[in-house]
């Protein structure tokens, strides 16, 4: 694993002496501590758990703004409104789950990862709004 050298959970730097390699088979995962390891384990198991709502927010969320797209396409005005409600619930999807890609997590470690996140999710729900009552 060339380049890896954080926690996989806390995005600590190791120095030289990491441990506690596990993961899911496919990519060996290092952490800093045994507390990392097992957070990591859980926090996995509720992505996994809540995937199904993160996928069904941003197909949702995509419809959304596809229809707002065709809408204002014909002119019509409820395309704005439209469109502000697929941004709006996409930047609450991502807050509630901020689920990165794997790059990003083996870049920053969880922790961090989920903080980007739920940061650009906020920033998505506010040009959301912006779009719905300035727009
Ligand atoms: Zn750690």
């Amino acid at each position: 694993m060339a380049g890896r050298n954080i926690c996989s959970y806390c995005g600590k730097k190791l120095e030289g002496k990491f441990c506690y390699g596990c993961g899911d088979g496919k990519t060996k995962e290092i952490y800093c501590s045994v507390e990392c390891l097992e957070k990591h384990r859980m926090a996995l198991e509720k992505v996994r758990k809540n995937m199904k709502w993160f996928a069904a927010g941003i197909a949702v969320s995509v419809l959304l703004m596809l229809s707002s797209a065709f809408l204002s396409a014909g002119g019509k005005e409820s395309g704005k409104i439209t469109g502000g409600c697929g941004m709006l619930l996409l930047g609450l999807t991502v807050v509630l789950f901020p689920y990165c890609t794997p790059e990003t997590y083996a870049m920053f470690g969880y922790v961090k990862t989920n903080r980007l996140g739920r940061v650009i999710g906020v920033l998505v729900a506010i040009f959301g709004l912006w779009m719905l009552f300035e727009g």
